[in-house]
């Protein structure tokens, strides 16, 4: 049974309301909201939105008042890193009050972000001077050609200089994420290695997750979690030893290099065992698992007076999630794909 929280916060807000831990049944706690401000995308990687975005709701995105509610929430049972996701979380024209508002609410330590860089050069300092910490831009080729066949624009160059300006203004964690595909970039495994000689970023490399949209596309382009990993150990790269509560990369490392590796492999045997992450969709449904079903209406809860009501709901929704996702047995829930969630 999940406990009142001891939220361990400074005195900041004497008689704050004292909500349950965020808890499920299967005794994981969670502290890293990942939230989705909009499902609009202006790219169509094609193992995401081939088409690009299609308008599928009348509905609008969760505005900055109800962002501000629903984190005020979860950061008092126990929540303290927020990251910003979509579609493409910089299409929204109040990206940077919307960093800013999370970063201050009480208890949020982190205010992360991930985001297809298309802005990056023209905003990271906006988004910096608004309390952006850590900031993960989706880079899937580094050949111009490739990453044009991949997203449907031949942006490489300007995204490439926006993560250099970021490392100027010294951005504390920056991370970048490539899907490995077998028929488009996978050839380029060794010169993704090359580039993070020098280059003192953190890659991750993400499996290909199979979505009710992709399918076909999934079957002809995964690259399975172990061969990455035994491509890396064969190149000397050495697993740190994992923390509790690290996250779902495996992290590597090498003596010669400056970069660092971080490897997801949804498909491996117990990744869900250390799952520390909820989700919120741009429409404002807490989803208990990136393949799950439906989603929990939070919207309804959203509005000054109810947040005890929005904290017993959600405490109700918790105690459902599933212990694991179904994905090894082709079962991906209701995600047509991960811009309707943000990944
Ligand atoms: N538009 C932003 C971006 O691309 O960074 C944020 C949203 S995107 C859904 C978040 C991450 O999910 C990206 O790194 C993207 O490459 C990854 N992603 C999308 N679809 C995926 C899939 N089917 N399998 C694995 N990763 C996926
Ligand atoms: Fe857009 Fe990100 Fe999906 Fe690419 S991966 S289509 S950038 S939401």
């Amino acid at each position: 049974m999940n406990k009142p929280l001891d939220t361990g916060l400074p005195s900041w807000e004497p008689g704050a309301p004292s909500y349950l831990a965020l808890q499920d049944g299967h005794q994981r706690q969670f502290s890293y909201l990942r939230l989705s401000i909009t499902d609009v995308c202006n790219f169509s990687c094609n193992y995401c939105l081939p088409d690009g975005y299609q308008c599928e709701t009348k509905q609008t995105p969760i505005s900055l008042k109800e962002i501000k509610q629903v984190v005020t929430v979860f950061a008092q049972k126990g929540i303290n890193k927020v990251r910003i996701t979509g579609g493409e979380p910089s299409v929204r024209k109040d990206l940077v009050e919307i960093i800013h508002t999370i970063k201050n609410i009480p208890g949020i330590q982190t205010v992360a972000m991930t985001t297809n860089g298309y802005k990056l050069g023209e905003y990271i300092g906006p988004w910096l001077d608004a309390g952006l910490d850590a900031l993960n831009v989706s880079i899937d080729s580094l050949d111009p050609r490739v990453f044009e066949t991949i997203t449907g624009h031949n942006r490489l160059k300007e995204i490439m200089a926006g993560l250099d300006k970021a490392l100027e203004l010294g951005i504390k964690t920056l991370k970048v994420n490539a899907v490995l595909l077998k028929s488009y970039n996978f050839n380029e495994f060794e010169r993704f290695l090359n580039w993070i000689k020098d280059t003192p970023i953190s890659l991750r490399f993400i499996e290909l997750m199979e979505t009710s949209d992709n399918r076909e596309y999934f079957h002809a382009n995964h690259v399975s979690g172990e061969e990455i990993q035994q491509r890396l150990e064969k190149s000397g790269w050495i697993q740190k030893v994992r923390k509790k509560n690290a996250g779902p990369a495996n992290e590597y490392l090498h003596p010669d290099y400056q970069g660092s590796i971080g490897l997801i492999m949804p498909y491996s045997k117990d990744f869900c065992t250390t799952c520390n992450r909820l989700r919120i969709s741009s429409l404002g449904k807490l989803h208990l698992c990136l393949f799950g079903e439906g989603g929990l209406d939070l919207r309804p809860y959203l509005m000054p007076g109810l947040e005890s009501l929005l904290s017993d709901a959600v405490d109700k929704g918790l105690q459902t999630k599933p212990e694991t996702h179904y994905l090894q047995s082709n079962n991906t829930g209701t995600t047509r794909h991960l811009a309707m969630l943000g990944g």
